[in-house]
């Protein structure tokens, strides 16, 4: 998890608005779309091994667009 233990953002699959990864007690992340910043409230929450490292991929793929 030391890879993705640092601030990092992905877009919001369901508005498009950046979307920080947060850290469960349990160090699953998790997505929160905040409502405060113009998001949708959405939250996703990611428990299996292969749902994180997808995530892993996406953050690095966002990086490279970006
Ligand atoms: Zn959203």
């Amino acid at each position: 998890m030391a890879e993705i233990a640092e601030k990092l953002s992905i877009r919001c699959w369901l508005c498009g608005k950046p979307v920080e990864i947060k850290f469960s007690a349990k160090e699953k992340p998790y997505l929160v779309c905040d409502t405060r910043s113009g998001g949708c409230g959405m939250q996703t929450f990611l428990r299996e091994p292969k749902a994180i490292q997808l995530l892993q991929n996406r953050v690095k793929g966002d990086m490279q667009c970006e």
